[in-house]
């Protein structure tokens, strides 16, 4: 049975893109699926194994192979999972190292049909759904019945992203910045689904928003589309 909503909420990293997905997923009734954290989880099968994440044929290699990482992810948004090979990655996946070379890995088309397929089957799998990414409006989901791209200026990223992890050190924030600038600049110029607002897409900036006006936000677009939902 296809799924009744499907909302669908892209943008680049420190947005805020997961904390408001899970909260718009609990607050109706949604599955929740963090689609950076299947692409997280990617990267570190690549680096458990010794492989070079810049190798992009060994990196192919491994995602096709008969003996591939098994990526599952836990869809309940008050208690959402990451696992590799029944592993759970999550705490390890948000480090440094998963961090500088997700990019890399993610850029990679063999890892890319894999992930998108396993997020389909995921959708198509519930009654309804908050998918969270960077590609999930323009390829992921097309279809989706509500599409989000929501951004924020660099610098408020950075401190979001730091203020996650409890840094507080000037000179850290703006390490974090340099670094959140390299990705979305891997992500946005990648050859293969670059991040970009989807046709269709509503872009929220949350630079001066709160978190609860942002969740209030997309919640007012699901009230107000056309099905009246
Ligand atoms: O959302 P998060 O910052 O955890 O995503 C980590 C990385 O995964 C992104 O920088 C991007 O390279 C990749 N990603 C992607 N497509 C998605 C979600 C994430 O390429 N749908």
């Amino acid at each position: 049975m296809a799924p009744t909503l499907v909302i669908a909420i892209d943008g680049p990293a420190g947005s805020g893109k997961s904390s408001v997905s899970q909260a718009v997923a609990s607050r109706l009734g949604l599955a929740y699926l963090d689609t950076g954290a299947m692409y997280r989880a990617a990267t570190w099968a690549v680096l458990d194994r010794g492989i070079d994440p810049d190798d992009t044929d060994a990196v192919a290699a491994l995602m096709t192979a008969d003996a591939a990482p098994a990526i599952e992810s836990g869809t309940d948004p008050a208690a959402p999972f990451i696992r590799v090979d029944g592993v759970d990655v999550a705490e390890a996946i948000r480090g440094e190292l998963v961090t500088s070379a997700v990019s890399a890995v993610s850029a990679v088309g063999a890892v890319r049909q894999g992930m998108v397929d396993l997020q389909r089957e995921h959708a198509h799998a519930s009654s309804g759904i908050v998918v969270e990414g960077r590609d999930i409006g323009s390829v992921v989901l097309p279809q989706a019945d509500i599409k989000v791209f929501l951004t924020a200026n660099p610098s408020v990223r950075a401190q979001r992203r730091a203020a996650e992890v409890n840094v507080e050190d000037a000179g850290l924030v703006s390490a974090t910045e340099d670094a959140l600038r390299a990705r979305d600049a891997k992500d946005t110029t990648r050859a293969i689904s670059p991040l970009a607002p989807a046709e269709g897409s509503i872009e929220i900036d949350t630079t001066n928003l709160t978190f609860d006006d942002v969740v209030d936000a997309v919640i007012s677009l699901v009230r107000d589309a056309p099905e009246g939902r």
